[in-house]
């Protein structure tokens, strides 16, 4: 599933291969990925606009134009592909806009979870993202600790809570609480200090770590790398893992180095 590292890469792709070039056409093969405008209004929208900017928030990519924004989710399968016009389609392909460069940016999903937003100007695109908490990259250890300060939910159900941090998932916020030594159940305000900062430091660190590869790591040492296998074990001290629903999603720990609350 697409997390806060993911979506920098497809950032990245929408700069490299979109930033000042011209949508010649759009095609939406299946407008289930579009939510509020019409396949007809999406091409009048964009066809002739020229790509100026590439954002990200959290899980969110902004595609800004000489015009209208495209505000794009990547919910649970999504992802875009650059490739050259006569590359054959894809059959999760769903909307497809060609550059004037000859290249194609394709929205591609298995899932159709209507990703896919219209934003008619910067305050429009300002009131859409209007929910989400600040950017996880943007947040040293003095913003999270505000950010946390209070809040008696389970620490991992914070840290995924869209609203108060954008972009860690599921796999993020297991690493970043495995790497912390802090168990996903623990309430967010029974954290001491030392804990807080830890929690600052492997934050900044997965997410350094995974945005420059654009995924979540899957080095050797780390328990991404490790959650799905038949007989999960810890790589740092060697103990099985556990696997359990923890703030509704399937969470990976060490109940060693994670001691329960
Ligand atoms: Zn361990």
């Amino acid at each position: 599933m697409p997390e806060l590292p993911d979506v920098e890469g497809y950032r990245r792709i929408l700069a490299d291969e979109g930033e000042g070039r011209r949508v010649d056409e759009v095609r939406v093969a299946d407008p289930g990925v579009l939510r509020e405008v019409t396949p007809g209004g999406l091409r009048r929208a964009l066809r002739g606009r020229r790509i100026e900017a590439a954002d990200r928030h959290g899980k969110w990519l902004v595609a800004r134009t000489d015009g209208p924004a495209l505000l794009l989710h990547f919910g649970m399968t999504g992802r875009l592909v650059g490739c050259p016009a006569d590359e054959p389609p894809h059959r999760h392909d769903r909307v497809v806009f060609d550059l004037d460069d000859g290249r194609q940016l394709r929205f591609r999903d298995q899932r159709k979870l209507q990703g896919i937003r219209l934003a008619r100007d910067r305050a429009a695109v300002d009131r859409l993202l209007a929910g989400q908490g600040p950017d996880a990259l943007s947040v040293d250890a003095a913003g999270l600790d505000r950010l946390l300060a209070g809040r008696r939910a389970g620490v991992k159900a914070v840290l995924t809570d869209q609203s108060v941090l954008a972009g860690l998932g599921n796999l993020l916020a297991d690493e970043i609480l495995w790497r912390a030594r802090i168990h996903p159940s623990r309430r967010t305000d029974g954290l001491d200090r030392a804990e807080r900062r830890r929690l600052a430091d492997a934050m900044r660190r997965v997410l350094r770590d995974s945005v420059r590869v654009g995924h979540v790591p899957a080095r050797r040492a780390s328990l991404t790398a490790h959650r799905d296998d038949a007989e999960p074990t810890c790589p740092r001290c060697g103990g099985p893992l556990r696997r359990d629903r923890i703030a509704g999603r399937t969470t990976a720990w060490c109940p060693h180095c994670q001691p329960p609350p």
